[in-house]
């Protein structure tokens, strides 16, 4: 498992980097974001969250029969949406109301 970060995405925000407990994030010489170690990143998903551009996208491993799907993120006012897309395309979304973060 591993995030894949799209550099035609990437603004160069920073606030991923800001986030990741690992420090697996840097800056690169073009002002974008890019992982270092990628199988080190343990799928916590807190750079994914903080993302505005949905230029993080996590893959989910063959070792829990991911086959190619993957998940990113999308931000509306309070609600976070989680995408999640499977091998065939199809897409299933579960919504957060991150200001009734304390009720889940
Ligand atoms: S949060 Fe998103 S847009 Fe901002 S630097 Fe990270 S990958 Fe790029
Ligand atoms: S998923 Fe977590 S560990 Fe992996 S790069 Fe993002 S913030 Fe770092």
């Amino acid at each position: 498992m591993s995030i894949r970060i799209d550099s035609q995405k990437c603004s160069g925000c920073g606030r991923c980097r800001q986030v990741c407990p690992g420090n697996l994030l840097y800056q690169d010489e073009t002002g974008k974001t890019e992982i270092r170690y990628p199988k080190d990143c343990w799928g916590c998903t807190s750079c994914i969250k903080e993302c505005c551009f949905n230029a993080i996208k996590y893959y989910l491993g063959a070792d829990i029969g991911g086959r190619g799907s993957f998940l990113y993120t999308r931000q509306e006012g309070n609600l976070l949406h989680w995408i999640i897309v499977g091998p065939d395309g199809n897409e299933r979304v579960i919504t957060i109301d991150k200001s009734q973060a304390n009720a889940y």
